[in-house]
């Protein structure tokens, strides 16, 4: 095992302490608040090492990087995929068939596709809509005015199971800065299960740096890649 394999396990169990912890300060029960280890970049060895420490959530940003490492899935069992990266439309086909769950749903074009190939697929396809909060224009998912609209239309969609919402905010050295974004997207959350008169039980935010700040601010699930498995090379990153 290479070393940073060998530091996975601990890795793992470091961040489930300081969720805890994080929970606990909150007052919130500690099994409320699900890992996702975000697998992106990392090869098959560290994944299975994670999933050997208990990890059964794994996030990875990109449908072809998943296609070709797939193959090793089989040794996952029970394990929920998620991409969690910007989809292209063209690519909807293929997320359907290799993702668990699409947690960056960020428009109706690509809602509607979804639902398309998971009729097809005979499926129904548990979804989250990305929110971009910031004022970078780079950035990915839909503008919070929108949400609503896009909200309804996948309520629609006899194949699409809207469970949440997802961010990422843009980063701040100080974690403490992510503090508004994550409880602008709990109130956008609960205002949009309001509209629709139907939970939205997901609230997808925080990572490495700030998955502390956004468990205090309500987050279900958190997306940690480097927590877990160190270090990537920044090329490859999105
Ligand atoms: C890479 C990535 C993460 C994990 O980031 P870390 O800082 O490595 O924890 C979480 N969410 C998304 C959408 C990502 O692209």
């Amino acid at each position: 095992m290479p070393p940073e394999t060998a530091a996975i396990p601990g890795a793992v169990e470091r961040i489930r302490q300081r969720m805890r912890d994080a929970a606990r300060r909150s007052g919130r029960p500690a099994e409320d608040v699900l890992l996702i280890a975000v697998s992106k970049t990392r090869g098959a060895e560290a994944i299975q090492a994670a999933y050997d420490a208990g990890v059964r959530h794994f996030g990875e940003n990109r449908v072809q990087e998943w296609e070709g490492k797939k193959a090793q899935a089989a040794s996952l069992a029970g394990s929920v995929f998620h991409l969690i990266g910007h989809l292209q439309r063209n690519k909807a086909r293929r997320a359907v068939a290799l993702f668990g769950r699409i947690d960056s749903v960020d428009s109706i074009a690509l809602a509607t596709r979804l639902d398309q190939f998971a009729a097809e697929a005979d499926r129904i396809l548990p979804v989250l809509i990305e929110v971009h909060l910031s004022e970078e224009p780079e950035k990915t998912g839909i503008e919070p005015r929108m949400l609503g609209e896009l909200a309804r239309s996948i309520h629609d969609c006899r194949y699409l199971n809207l469970r949440g919402l997802m961010t990422v905010p843009p980063w701040r050295d100080d974690p403490e800065g992510s503090r508004h974004y994550f409880r602008q997207l709990r109130e956008l959350r609960d205002e949009t299960a309001r509209h629709l008169g139907h939970a939205l039980p997901v609230l997808s935010m925080g990572m490495t740096h700030d998955f502390e700040i956004a468990i205090e601010e309500g987050a279900t699930e958190v997306r940690v890649g480097t927590g877990i498995f160190g270090g990537r090379s920044g090329s490859a990153d999105p």
